[in-house]
């Protein structure tokens, strides 16, 4: 049996010997007692450090050192495509290059797999994060496991073991936008959440702004279903009866009453109200055009600067 380990790294110059180190004493151990062999995927995200470097080093010491190192930063999305397009394993873990995801754990997750699970899930509690971040994370997964066909959990991340099943059905969607949450959870296959204490980053800082974060969440309400286009039908809707019972009540009183001074208050709230709903709908509207623009385009993921990896089969697509 072989194992393959996705490590994404962006400018991970400050932890990645560490890293590489922790992994290959926990692997190496672990495969010899359970019988099975490894391989050390790390995919250089278009670093800007040395993180390259060190990976050609650590894989001229090390036999079980593979790296991709990208043209430019593409996102960890793509890396961890590249890393399963590339993973020639019986099953894949999937781990932060920052050891925020402890590689002690991926014995037990061999373990479960080994009983019959295709996905091995690591689930961090939220201890030590700042506050408001947690109570954001809450509001969002609430919001969007109400919208969203998929189930998606707080605090599970990426860092799940994937069998060979998981693993293809996994490569059989190259969506352009993909949304990784979303995709494990799509997927389905037998899942078993394993639990462990959260932790800070080793060294280096994360690579998330609240832009990016902002973005990956309106990715994760618009990646899986039409809903958002719903609710904005059902907004106009709405306003649509609203506006017809309005038209109806002034048409009664001026009949009733003739023609009173005419609402200079009732005017403003319309035009705002309806305004607004027109811009948010042309937003959400966007939104989806904007995605099958990108998708129609076919473009690569990711392309490839110099990698010793070599694909699994000739009939894989490198994209
Ligand atoms: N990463 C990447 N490309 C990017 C950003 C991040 O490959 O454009 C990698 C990064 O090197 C790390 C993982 O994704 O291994 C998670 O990033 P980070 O630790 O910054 O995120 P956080 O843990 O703060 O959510
Ligand atoms: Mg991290």
């Amino acid at each position: 049996m072989l194992l393959s380990v996705i490590v994404p790294c962006y400018n991970e110059t400050a932890v990645i010997d560490a890293t590489w180190t922790r992994l290959s004493q926990v692997l190496r151990e672990n495969g010899d007692r359970n019988g099975y062999e490894y391989e050390l995927i790390f995919v250089d995200d278009g670093s800007r450090d040395d993180t390259l470097e060190k990976l050609k080093s650590a894989a001229s010491k090390d036999t079980h050192v593979r790296y991709i190192s990208f043209s430019r930063n593409f996102g960890k999305e793509a890396a961890m495509l590249a890393g399963l397009t590339y993973a020639g394993g019986d099953c894949v873990v999937i781990m932060d290059a920052d050891l925020q995801h402890p590689p002690e754990l991926i014995p037990e997750m061999i373990q479960w797999y080994r009983q019959g699970y295709d996905q091995v899930i690591a689930k961090r509690n939220r201890k030590g994060d700042n506050r408001r971040a947690t109570l954001m994370a809450h509001l969002y997964y609430r919001i969007v496991n109400h919208i969203v066909d998929v189930k998606m959990v707080d605090g599970v991340g990426d860092f799940r073991l994937l069998s060979r099943k998981a693993v293809d059905g996994l490569l059989a969607m190259q969506e352009y936008n993909r949304f990784s949450k979303g995709l494990f959870s799509w997927i389905g296959f037998k899942e078993k959440i394993i639990e462990y204490e959260n932790m800070q980053r080793a060294a280096g800082e994360t690579k998330w702004s609240f832009k990016k974060l902002l973005s990956y969440g309106i990715d994760g309400l618009i990646s899986f279903n039409n809903k958002p286009l719903r609710a904005c039908f059902i907004m106009g809707g709405l306003l649509v009866v609203i506006s017809v019972i309005y038209i109806l009540i002034t048409l009664i009183q001026i009949i009733l009453h003739g023609i009173v001074v005419p609402g200079y208050f009732t005017t403003i709230c319309a035009i705002l109200i309806i305004g607004g709903v027109q811009l948010i709908s042309v937003g959400v509207l966007g939104e989806y055009i904007g995605r099958i623009y990108y998708e129609v385009k076919r473009r690569p993921h990711f392309l490839v600067a110099d990698t010793n990896a070599r694909l699994k089969g000739a009939d894989k697509k490198v994209d």
